[in-house]
């Protein structure tokens, strides 16, 4: 069906959701927002746990013939309950799962990061394109109303450019798990929480990605856990309207927060990545908007954007342009040069 008349037969009942990877983002967060939606609803999952499965269906009220494997999802296009397929497994298997509820006519949503390669982004957005598929990331913070303010203030320049920014976003990570193995992961912490600073240098530049990037690796002081992953990097941006980001991530430290300083003012979140509990001030002053569900907002402007077919404001190209982003500062980091930054 082409995308328009898919749209039109969503009408203006619920759209089902599918959850595909039911760990910790999936049951702590995505699962609890989709009862706060009003334009969709979990109506499936996928997952390699059948057992998990089942007890899914039975908390969450949808029939087990719902349930699939990562083997089976191709027999989701036969089922009218699914519209949109929302991709939470880990990193390197985003691509492989996109692709899948692509071809069963799914629309989808990856987490972030949106895939491990360039390559691999090109690929899911053109199935996406050949199915007539919508697809956009789960870049939630897109939808906080903390963020929208340095949105705003980086749109209309009223402390002019953001020339001096600098971000953090680190926790040190215990317990083994794919998030330190290069082949699930596709990185370390640069993949998994530098993308967060990624976007919000982008925002402060008014949208646009920049144009060159250094980087460095720290030492590693876990070096047995962190085999084929960076532990910590630092690495600078640079943007087109000559605005530099200075940012740092980690698996091995704290911070939370991010800063922007124009030449007639200042802006700055700390907390600045989580769920909830966002703060930021202005040289103004502090920032006086609410903490809102960000995923439930995330989710039902994109089945809005199925309903009334439309382009995501969070859209395969935005991931794809933070994967050409990663790869340079990757580039970087390996080659201890400045890596110019093309094709985002
Ligand atoms: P978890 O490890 O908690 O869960 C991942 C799930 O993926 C597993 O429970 C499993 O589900 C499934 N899975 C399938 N194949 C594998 C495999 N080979 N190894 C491990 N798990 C597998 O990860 P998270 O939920 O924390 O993260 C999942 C994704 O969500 C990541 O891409 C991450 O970046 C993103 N994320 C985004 C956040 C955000 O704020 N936007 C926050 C946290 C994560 P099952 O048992 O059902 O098969």
């Amino acid at each position: 069906m082409a995308g328009g008349l898919r749209a039109q037969a969503a009408g203006g009942r619920k759209l089902g959701v599918a959850l595909v990877g039911l760990g910790g983002y999936a049951t702590g967060q995505l699962a609890p927002a989709l009862k706060l939606t009003e334009h969709c609803r979990l109506a499936g999952v996928v997952t390699g746990d059948a057992a998990k499965g089942r007890r899914w269906a039975s908390e969450h009220g949808f029939p087990e013939s719902n349930i699939w494997h990562y083997d089976t999802m191709h027999q989701m296009a036969d089922n009218p309950d699914i519209d949109i397929v929302y991709v939470v497994t880990p990193n390197a298997l985003h691509a492989e799962h996109c692709i899948k509820a692509a071809e069963a006519g799914k629309h989808v949503t990856s987490e972030k990061p949106f895939t491990v390669s360039v390559a691999e982004a090109d690929a899911v957005i053109a199935k996406c394109r050949e199915m007539g598929v919508k697809l956009s990331i789960g870049y939630r913070l897109h939808f906080e109303p903390h963020h929208e303010v340095l949105r705003e203030l980086a749109r209309t320049q009223k402390f002019g450019r953001f020339m001096k920014q600098q971000g953090n976003f680190s926790f040190v990570m215990r317990g083994m798990q794919w998030r330190a193995q290069h082949a699930l992961a596709g990185g370390g912490p640069l993949m998994d929480l530098g993308v967060y600073v990624i976007q919000e240098a982008c925002m402060a530049a008014g949208g646009v990605a920049p144009v060159a990037v250094t980087a460095r690796q720290l030492p590693k002081e876990r070096p047995d856990f962190f085999q084929d992953v960076e532990e910590s990097i630092e690495w600078t941006m640079e943007f087109p309207g000559g605005e530099v980001c200075e940012a740092a991530c980690s698996y091995n430290g704290r911070g939370n927060q991010f800063r922007a300083e124009a030449a007639n003012g200042w802006f700055e979140v700390q907390p600045a990545f989580g769920y909830g509990g966002i703060r930021a001030q202005t040289s103004e002053g502090p920032v006086d908007v609410p903490n809102l569900p960000q995923q439930a907002l995330q989710m039902d402007d994109f089945a809005r954007c199925v309903k009334e077919d439309r382009v995501s404001k969070v859209s395969g190209e935005m991931g794809r342009r933070d994967m050409v982003i990663l790869e340079g500062i990757y580039a970087a980091m390996n080659s201890g040069e400045r890596v110019a930054i093309t094709g985002a």
